[in-house]
C-alpha cells in the first residue's frame, strides 16, 4: 500500500520550454547581470571589474562547485556562491567592502539570479490534472524533493501555478545541505510528510539522482522518461524500476 509519494521538479513536475544545456546557461547568464544592478545600489560594485569578467569568474567557482558536489552531494546555495566569488573580488580589491552585506542581501541576490530561470519553468501538461487526482486519495500524501540550489526558487515555481497546496512537504538539496542521490535527503522528506515506512513510499523523478537515490532509501522507484536528453546522462540499473512517459500513467500504479 503506498502511502507517499515524492516528486522530483525539474522534467517530471515543471519543464523548461525547448531544453538545453546553452538555454539554462543563458538564464543564469541573464541573472547574473541583473544582479550587477543591484550590486551597484549596494554601492559594492566599482568598475573595477567588467561585467564579462564577473561572468567568467562566477561560472569558475559555479563549475568548481558542481564538480565537488559530485563527489561528495554537498549543495552549494546560489546566495553562499555569491558570498564566496564577492569576498574572493574583496580580496583582490575589484569590488568595494562588502561587509555592510547582510543575509538578506545574499539572499536578494540568489532571486534574482534565478529570476529568469523561472519564467523558463512550466508545469508539464498533466501535472495539474494528475496532483487533483492523486489529492483525492485517502491517506496519500506527496511531496516535492528538488536538487536545486534555491529553496524558494522551486517553491515560488509551485506557487506560481497554484500547485503548492497539493504538497505535505517541499525539500530542496539547497534547504536539506546535501543532493540527491544521498538517501538522507529522502529519509528527511519522508519524515516532513509524516510517514516513517520507506517501503511505502514511491519516488518519482526523470533521472539517476532520483531512482538511484530513491531505490538507495528503500523505496519504490518510477522513471519518468524524459525526451530531451542532456550530455553527460549517467546509466543505472535498478531493480523493480517502473518506467512510464507521461506523469498521467502513475495512477495505474498506485492500487
Ligand atoms: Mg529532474
Amino acid at each position: 500500500m503506498i502511502k507517499g509519494i515524492i516528486f522530483d521538479f525539474g522534467f517530471t513536475l515543471f519543464q523548461f520550454d525547448n531544453p538545453s544545456v546553452e538555454r539554462y546557461y543563458e538564464s543564469f547568464k541573464k541573472g547574473l547581470l541583473k544582479s550587477v544592478e543591484y550590486l551597484k545600489e549596494l554601492d559594492v560594485w566599482n568598475d573595477q571589474i567588467s561585467e564579462d569578467d564577473f561572468v567568467k569568474k562566477f561560472a569558475m567557482k559555479r563549475e568548481q562547485c558542481w564538480r565537488e558536489s559530485r563527489k561528495t552531494k554537498k549543495e552549494f546555495p546560489t546566495s553562499k556562491l555569491y558570498q564566496h566569488v564577492l569576498e574572493s573580488l574583496w580580496e583582490m580589491k575589484a569590488i568595494n567592502s562588502i561587509n555592510h552585506l547582510n543575509d538578506k542581501a545574499y539572499f536578494k541576490l540568489q532571486e534574482i539570479y534565478h529570476s529568469f530561470e523561472m519564467e523558463e519553468w512550466k508545469p508539464l501538461p498533466n501535472t495539474k490534472e494528475t496532483l487533483e487526482k492523486l489529492s483525492k486519495y485517502e491517506k496519500l500524501k506527496l511531496a516535492v524533493l528538488s536538487n536545486h540550489p534555491s529553496h524558494s526558487m522551486v517553491e515560488n515555481s509551485l506557487k506560481k501555478y497554484q500547485l503548492f497546496k497539493y504538497f505535505n512537504a517541499v525539500v530542496t538539496s539547497a534547504e536539506f545541505g546535501k543532493r540527491k542521490p544521498d538517501p538522507e535527503i529522502f529519509f528527511y522528506t519522508l519524515k516532513k510528510m509524516g510517514l516513517t515506512e520507506n517501503s511505502e513510499c514511491l519516488v518519482c523523478g526523470d533521472e539517476y539522482a532520483d531512482v538511484v537515490g530513491g531505490d538507495r532509501a528503500g523505496m519504490q522507484t518510477i522513471l519518468c522518461e524524459r525526451r530531451y536528453k542532456f550530455p553527460f546522462e549517467r546509466e543505472f540499473d535498478v531493480p523493480e524500476l517502473i518506467r512510464i512517459d507521461n506523469i498521467s500513467e502513475i495512477l495505474e500504479h498506485l492500487d
